[in-house]
């Protein structure tokens, strides 16, 4: 075989095994992207057959009525908990309203011995709410010792006892810092417990538990949310007080489409 024979064979050779590598790589992505369609069509396809039967811990505040109205559709009961709470009254007003006109069946229960046993200025029973920064020292005073672990309990049973699968919860990145029954890691180890301790497996499901008050308030206002139906004030006046912690962060939050009324 003379040279230039051999030069156009070793030519040939080269540009079919480079189109070989073409063909397989367009072969492997076509098989990647079709993968992925396949897995999204039946992720979507299970979350729309099995779509939440959830009962909500509700309080008629701006978190939990924002996580109502964004999850209506799969709500079948919500739960307000009255623990002696200075702002409970205010704050459950509300949440009947709002299920009211969603259309979702509430109820309220009573934990009065809260306000008789434990030691918070939350509660009526204890000394003036502290004004200030929501994640200042000073508002630790108003930590109600592990009221998310004790009405998440009844939750978790009420949810078993009507026959649905999912408790919902409020609570968000800002309660980290000084509510630890608020942090994600006492949220998972509820949900292990609550899966554990049923017949029916119930979850606990936290939407929010990794975003701000303030991204809260821009999926409300998403939704179109009127937060003048919200109660915030701890210290449960006819008007929000502006300067107790959960005034000052609902302010931020709400910043720029604010329509509270504060007092002067
Ligand atoms: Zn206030």
């Amino acid at each position: 075989m003379d040279n230039n024979l051999k030069m156009f064979c070793k030519d040939t050779y080269n540009h079919f095994a480079e189109n070989q590598i073409h063909v397989i790589l367009i072969i492997f992505i076509v098989f990647v992207v079709t993968l992925n369609s396949i897995f999204v069509q039946i992720l979507t396809r299970y979350l729309k057959q099995n779509p939440m039967n959830a009962l909500i811990v509700y309080s008629g505040g701006m978190d939990s009525s924002t996580l109502l109205y964004h999850y209506q559709k799969d709500i079948h009961l919500a739960v307000s908990f009255h623990y002696g709470a200075k702002h409970n009254d205010r704050e459950i007003a509300y949440a009947k309203q709002n299920c009211k006109e969603l259309g979702i069946r509430h109820i309220v229960i009573n934990l009065g011995f809260m306000n008789v046993y434990f030691k918070s200025d939350l509660l009526q029973s204890g000394g003036g709410i502290p004004e200030g920064h929501y994640e200042a020292e000073n508002m630790k005073k108003t930590v109600v010792p592990f009221r998310n672990g004790i009405m998440l309990s009844v939750a978790v049973g009420l949810a078993e006892s009507n026959d649905l699968d999912t408790v919902l919860i409020g609570n968000h990145a800002g309660d980290h810092t000084i509510y630890p029954d608020c942090r994600k890691s006492f949220i998972d180890a509820f949900d292990v417990a609550a899966r554990e301790g049923t017949d029916k497996s119930i979850r606990v499901v936290s939407p929010y538990c990794d975003i701000s008050k303030r991204e809260i308030a821009l999926i409300g206002k998403g939704l179109n949310m009127d937060f003048l139906k919200t109660y915030s004030c701890y210290k449960g006046g006819e008007k929000h007080c502006g300067k107790c912690g959960t005034c000052v962060e609902r302010k931020e939050a709400l910043d720029g489409f604010d329509r509270t009324e504060y007092e002067k």
